[in-house]
């Protein structure tokens, strides 16, 4: 990954933090009494909550090597990637609590290894 491709992940994952299907799925488990959200995998309520793609926006496998004229490019798919963090729907999403959201991110980052 170029240092492009990082700085384009970065601008689109701030696109994403204004987006309404993330703010649709934080109203959903939203408790207005405790002024809290409702994580999704241990069930207790927090106060810094994770909107959580259920499907990771990026694949757990390796991305296919693609051979154009003999040269080997290993891009970002821009589409696939702008589609599963932008395009989803609020059933793809889930709250999780900074734990729970911790826990499962390293587990997909372990499986990528
Ligand atoms: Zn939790």
């Amino acid at each position: 990954m170029t240092k492009l491709d990082r700085l384009i992940i970065s601008k689109l994952r701030q696109i994403w933090l204004w987006s309404s299907v993330r703010r649709e799925a934080l109203k959903l488990v939203y408790d207005k009494k405790r002024k809290q959200w409702k994580c999704n995998r241990c069930k207790k309520f927090t106060d810094g909550p994770k909107v959580d793609h259920i499907n990771p926006v990026v694949p757990i496998e390796r991305p296919k090597r693609l051979e154009i004229q003999g040269i080997i490019f290993n891009e970002v798919n821009w589409t696939e990637y702008i589609r599963a963090l932008l395009f989803c729907k609020v059933e793809d999403l889930q709250i999780l609590c900074p734990h729970c959201h911790r826990g499962k991110t390293n587990k997909e980052n372990k499986e990528r290894k």
